[in-house]
């Protein structure tokens, strides 16, 4: 899921699966990202805009569009997403608190269809969120 096969000439056809989602490229290494931590299942990286002093993405490397659908399709890889998002908290020593925030569908401003969990933390978080 996520990748697509290219021809690039008549007859011939890239032998490497090229992805078309961002997160799936940063997943494969196709797009470079700051990594944070990785395994064979997720991997976590910084954000490129972040809105706290730590502002991290955790992301399962199987392509699903948000954290319904991961639910629904891979329970354990939901949690395996959370409890990677929870442990870079940890080491980015979050102590005094943190936020971990799925997106999910147009109302909540989702912007990338591949399920994500922020990260947030290092600074007084407000509530309620914009
Ligand atoms: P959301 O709006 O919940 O879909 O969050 C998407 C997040 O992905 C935003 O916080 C973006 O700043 C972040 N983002 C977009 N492109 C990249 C990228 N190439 N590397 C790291 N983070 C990214
Ligand atoms: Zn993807």
């Amino acid at each position: 899921m996520g990748g697509l096969w290219v021809q690039l000439a008549v007859g011939q056809w890239e032998t490497e699966l090229v992805t078309n989602c961002l997160f799936c490229a940063i997943a494969a290494g196709e797009i470079p990202a700051t990594i944070v931590a990785e395994n064979d299942r997720v991997v976590v990286f910084a954000d490129v805009n972040p809105q706290a002093p730590t502002h991290v993405l955790a992301i399962p490397r199987d392509h699903y569009t948000d954290f319904a659908e991961l639910v629904d399709a891979d329970p354990q890889l939901a949690v395996d997403v959370m409890a990677a998002a929870t442990q870079a908290a940890r080491q980015a020593g979050l102590d005094d608190g943190y936020r971990i925030v799925f997106n999910t569908g147009p109302n909540s401003g989702q912007t990338v269809p591949h399920v994500h969990a922020h990260v947030l933390g290092g600074r007084q978080l407000t509530w309620p969120p914009g």
